[in-house]
């Protein structure tokens, strides 16, 4: 009990009970896919959720990445930061597009908009930013770089479900937003995934392009995927919508705990709540700077580790080091310290709902005594 293991996340399950009869309803439709009872519902519900119009819904995050740069025909060099998850910059590499990195801001972990223009060729045709841990980028400016270069935008928001920046849903910026409603995300559908954009046209567009094209029983209008979410996982995404505002406030008590506890401990930094965001806490990072907290941040990892703990060196190592990237003039880590300092600094500490005050006591304790 006492060295019981504590993950880094844990996903939000709807109960069983409320889930079985809604399974007993799919089995008696005889429906399972290609925009059914549960999946119209769930779309309808989630625009009202988020605070959107046209919203989307996909078989994962990565897909709805992949569909907008095809929906918005984006072609040549699209901008995206390197601190990311690996599939903001294989959906650029998917479809035949080069990705150029920019640095990111230490304060964040979001890509730094005065870094932008500099990497602007006559080939850049779209920017590719990530709500980096659900803060919210600096919006404003990346549209107006995009607005006097004729630049489209795409938001990674797999982390930012339910942020608003003034009452405004984040999801409102750029062309178009992606959502992961992966297990491990704030809100999940076990896989699945959202593409929102801003006009009833271009959400007709992506639905075709999500079902291979077609537009009716014989007509294919164009070269579209499979990205269809079925109705079990509708159905579940639906159950879930109706306790994730509880999980959010579950995971803000948790982030004012450990943020209590870590205040006055030198060479940690972690996120502030940014006045008139609402945030989701969808992960709680730390930055350890080795000369003053006395342990590297991957000795510490490894330290979590011995008592159970499993922290997330998230975005560690950085996209651009890969193997598919690192060749790309825009990858040498001279032109992304920023963000090589982040990857090794960070570790994401455990979150997630139902994370009890005892284990976060555990987990502060090792961090406190280094062991
Ligand atoms: C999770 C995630 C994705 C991918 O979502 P999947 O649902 O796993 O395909 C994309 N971008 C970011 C930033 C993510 O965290």
């Amino acid at each position: 009990m006492e060295n019981k293991e504590i993950t880094v996340t844990s996903p939000l399950l709807p109960s069983l009970e409320d889930f079985i009869p809604m399974l007993k309803d799919i089995w008696d439709r005889k429906w399972l896919t290609n925009n059914g009872h549960y999946h119209k519902e769930l779309e309808k519900a989630l625009a009202e959720y988020l605070g959107v119009e046209y919203l989307s819904l996909f078989t994962n995050g990565t897909l709805p990445l992949i569909t907008a740069l095809q929906a918005m025909r984006v072609t040549g060099e699209v901008i995206t930061t390197p601190y990311s998850f690996v599939a903001t910059t294989h959906s650029i590499w998917w479809n035949g597009l080069k990705p150029v990195f920019v640095d990111v801001e230490e304060e964040t972990g979001n890509i730094n908009p005065e870094k932008i223009e500099a990497a602007i060729t006559p080939h850049t045709t779209a920017i590719m930013p990530v709500h980096v841990y659900g803060t919210p980028c600096n919006m404003k400016r990346i549209q107006e770089i995009a607005d006097i270069y004729g630049l489209k935008i795409i938001y990674d928001a797999a982390h930012a479900f339910g942020v608003k920046k003034d009452g405004v849903s984040v999801l409102k910026a750029g062309d178009m937003s992606t959502l992961s409603f992966h297990a491990t995300k704030v809100y999940n559908t076990i896989e699945g995934g959202a593409l929102i954009c801003h006009d009833a046209a271009t959400k007709k567009r992506i639905d075709y392009l999500k079902n291979f094209g077609f537009a009716g029983e014989t007509t294919v209008v164009a070269p579209g995927i499979n990205s269809k979410m079925d109705e079990i996982r509708a159905a579940y995404g639906l159950l879930n919508l109706k306790q994730v505002d509880s999980a959010i406030a579950k995971r803000k008590s948790i982030a004012e705990k450990y943020r209590e506890a870590l205040k006055d401990m030198p060479g940690i930094r972690f996120l502030h709540d940014i006045e008139g965001v609402r945030h989701n806490y969808a992960y709680f990072p730390i930055f350890i700077d080795e000369a003053i907290y006395g342990m590297s941040r991957d000795a510490l990892y490894e330290k979590l580790k011995e008592y159970n703990i499993y922290g997330r060196r998230y975005f560690y190592p950085l996209i651009s080091t890969f193997s598919a990237y690192k060749g790309l003039d825009s990858a040498n880590p001279a032109n992304l310290p920023v963000a090589h300092k982040l990857a090794n600094q960070v570790l994401c500490l455990p979150m997630f709902a139902n994370l009890n005050d005892a284990d976060i006591d555990r987990i502060i304790t090792v961090v406190a005594n280094k062991g």
